[in-house]
């Protein structure tokens, strides 16, 4: 397998490749220029398979001839076209199946879908992995010996059983923890933290059982160390995404695209698969700068997050009850009539947009408001909706102009000049309590101050729904606030007609 894998033309293939992944990491950078980075990841994805495909399937079979039994027959040469077949096969219900998924989910429903992708990617480097582990000789990283008495036997290379260990307990946790993740982002599961009693002391005391049988797989070879090590991995995925919650998910989904990556290039190791390894590395890199910049916008440290929800606190803030106080209702002609009268509105869109679909509406309203001599921006919180960047496609998609939107560093000091703040389905980004309630669970992340408008509109559906952190809202009671109950696009579209 390595001999074809050595080829200049594979490496060649897989170079084009690589490249083909960074420019595409390049162009995912900007929404002018996501499309072509997709289509060039694509594109470098299709000739990493191909390659891989057309170089190692009859070599595989070389080593593994079905039906083997004596050592002489691992060496005898031969060709069968039959696992061809299963791989093709495999890779078409594979596409039936990623296109299916891919043509039906809701936008809304994307953080879910690509948390259960990235548990597909941990059981697939466990899987490997065991694969792997049970016939060595096939994968090439053993030596067979043949002792004085008894049957060959498969020594695996001791570098290869730190790439084996290592990519099936990162596979492991990245598949528990995935599998959890989903389900709170589903909202299967609650999004609220989940503590269990001495849980830090148990982590501790997984990873270092973890690291120990590791070590002794590391030094032996045994088998039964191989399979404790899968298994605390799964658990300890399991309890280090239980504990966290409210606001910090959005990190946990960029730390665990980064593991995912990770374990991939472990196992990119193992199967001899340049093209892997690279891949991996870039999607594991990536992934922890992302989650590094996602904690830095929310005030976290990386350090306590990935530990499992340290700092975290039950219940917290006010709570999912709405604050028995009095508030203010508007209507759509009472928005419209403050929006075209102000010299500046700012629209704040968050996840409840999304699951209006009311980026569209939204865009006609801001051309109607730009028609009336009103400057409009755009504010976007790095974590406003369920997923990194959510925000910035939908308004993408509604062909927002780039240069109307910015990010909550560049527009927080604008607040105070601002006579309108439009918010639009968002509620924790806009919450005040990050700033002043040391007990709520999104203290500390920073928020945009759109309470320091003249006047703040609320489009959400009712006063009692809370958003993904479970607490009110005491923005809502304010004076100089406005509650627009309804459907964020039924509420945008009479807006719309109300502006003329
Ligand atoms: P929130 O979840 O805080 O609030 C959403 C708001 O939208 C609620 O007030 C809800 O109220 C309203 N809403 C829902 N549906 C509609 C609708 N159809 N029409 C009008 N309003 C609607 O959203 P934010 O964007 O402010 O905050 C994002 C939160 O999600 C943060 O806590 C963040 O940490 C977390 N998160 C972010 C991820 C990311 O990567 N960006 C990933 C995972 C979590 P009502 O029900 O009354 O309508």
């Amino acid at each position: 397998m390595h001999e074809v894998a050595q080829s200049p033309w594979v490496a060649f293939a897989y170079l084009v490749a690589g490249v083909c992944f960074i420019l595409a990491l390049r162009g995912l950078s900007h929404p002018a220029t996501s499309r072509r980075g997709n289509r060039l990841g694509m594109a470098g994805m299709a000739i990493a398979v191909v390659t891989t495909l057309v170089t190692h399937v009859p070599v595989i079979v070389d080593v593994l001839p079905p039906g083997a039994v004596g050592l002489d027959d691992w060496a005898k040469p031969r060709v069968d076209w039959v696992p061809v077949v299963e791989i093709l096969a495999a890779i078409a219900l594979g596409a039936v199946i990623g296109l299916t998924t891919a043509r039906r989910i809701a936008m809304t429903a994307m953080p879910q879908l690509v948390a259960a992708f990235h548990s597909l990617v941990g059981l697939a480097a466990v899987l490997v992995g065991v694969a792997a582990f049970l016939n060595p000789a096939a994968f090439g990283i053993a030596d067979i010996v043949t002792p004085m008495i008894g049957q060959p036997f498969a020594v695996i290379h001791q570098v290869s059983r730190i790439e084996l260990i290592l990519g099936v307990a990162i596979g492991a946790i990245t598949f528990s923890g995935s599998v959890i993740a989903f389900l709170k982002l589903n909202s299967t599961m609650s999004g609220s933290p989940i503590l269990l009693p001495q849980r830090h002391a148990i982590n501790l005391g997984m990873a270092l059982a973890i690291a120990f049988f590791a070590y002794g797989f590391y030094a032996t070879q045994s088998p039964l160390d191989f399979w404790l090590v899968t298994a605390f991995a799964f658990i300890i995925g399991f309890l280090l995404i239980v504990p966290i919650g409210g606001a910090d998910m959005p990190v946990v989904v960029s730390m665990l695209n980064s593991y995912s990556g990770w374990a991939a290039a472990a196992m990119g190791f193992t199967l001899g698969n340049t093209a892997m390894i690279v891949t991996g590395a870039l999607v594991g890199s990536s992934g922890a700068i992302l989650s590094y910049i996602m904690c830095r916008a929310m005030n976290r440290s990386f350090i306590s997050v990935i530990a499992g929800g340290f700092g975290a606190v039950a219940g917290g803030g006010a709570g999912g009850e709405a604050i028995d106080r009095p508030w203010k209702r508007g209507s759509a002609e009472d928005a419209a009539f403050l929006m075209k009268e102000a010299g500046q509105v700012v629209i704040v869109p968050g996840y409840g947009m999304a699951v209006a679909q009311a980026q569209h509406v939204l865009r006609e309203m801001a051309d109607k408001l730009k028609e009336h001599g009103v400057r409009v921006k755009y504010a976007i919180h790095p974590v406003a909706g369920r997923m990194p960047g959510h925000m910035n496609v939908l308004l993408a998609e509604a062909n927002v102009p780039y240069d109307d939107v910015f990010e909550l560093e560049d527009i927080n000091a604008d607040f105070a000049q601002t006579d309108v703040a439009f918010v639009i389905g968002a509620n924790d980004v806009t919450n005040p309590a990050a700033k002043t309630d040391k007990s709520s669970p999104i203290y500390g992340m920073p928020v945009l101050d759109v309470e320091k408008a003249g006047t703040v509109l609320f489009i959400k559906r009712s006063m009692g729904g809370v958003g993904y952190a479970g607490v009110d809202n005491e923005l809502f009671y304010r004076d100089n606030t406005m509650m627009l109950l309804a459907d964020a696009k039924k509420m945008v579209e009479e807006i719309v007609k109300a502006l003329g």
